[in-house]
């Protein structure tokens, strides 16, 4: 657990998020910055900064969740595409150094942006955690 670490503290539930899934190592929230309708963060459950430290056995564990979230947003959305993305260092555009990777449906045409400056709606992220949540295997 890192102190100063958002997604730790999301993890320990001392920061509330939208989440979607869990399991033993990985956890799926909803960005509260979303670039569309539906975009998820797959989180490592263990503080890793990137993907250089993260365990073979966590990125699985993430890698996993992502094509099972994948599957959920594929049911709920119908998108035309998906981006699944995963950011190491700033230079990379990483600005939450804890190990994540997102999901971002895309409709045909959509800007290829990776961040967005507007908070979503905490009561439509809730409602959009539910339906993913409910769609999946
Ligand atoms: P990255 O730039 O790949 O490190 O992505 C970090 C993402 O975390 C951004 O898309 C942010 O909108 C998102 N984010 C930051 N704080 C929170 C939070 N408290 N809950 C959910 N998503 C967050
Ligand atoms: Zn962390």
């Amino acid at each position: 657990m890192n102190e100063d670490c958002i997604f730790c503290r999301i993890r320990e539930g001392a920061l509330p998020a939208h989440k979607v899934y869990e399991d033993e190592s990985s956890l799926a929230f909803m960005d509260t910055s979303p670039v569309s309708e539906g975009h998820v963060l797959v989180i490592t459950k263990d503080h890793y900064e990137n993907i250089f430290e993260a365990t073979p056995e966590s990125l699985a564990a993430v890698s996993n969740t992502v094509a099972k979230i994948a599957k959920g947003i594929r049911v709920v959305f119908s998108p035309d595409g998906l981006t699944v993305a995963q950011l190491n260092g700033s230079a990379a555009g990483q600005t939450v150094f804890h190990y994540h990777t997102h999901l971002i449906p895309r409709r045909d045409g959509d800007p290829m942006d990776l961040h967005a400056r507007g908070q979503a709606e905490p009561d439509k992220l809730a409602e959009i955690a539910a339906k993913i949540s409910g769609a999946l295997d």
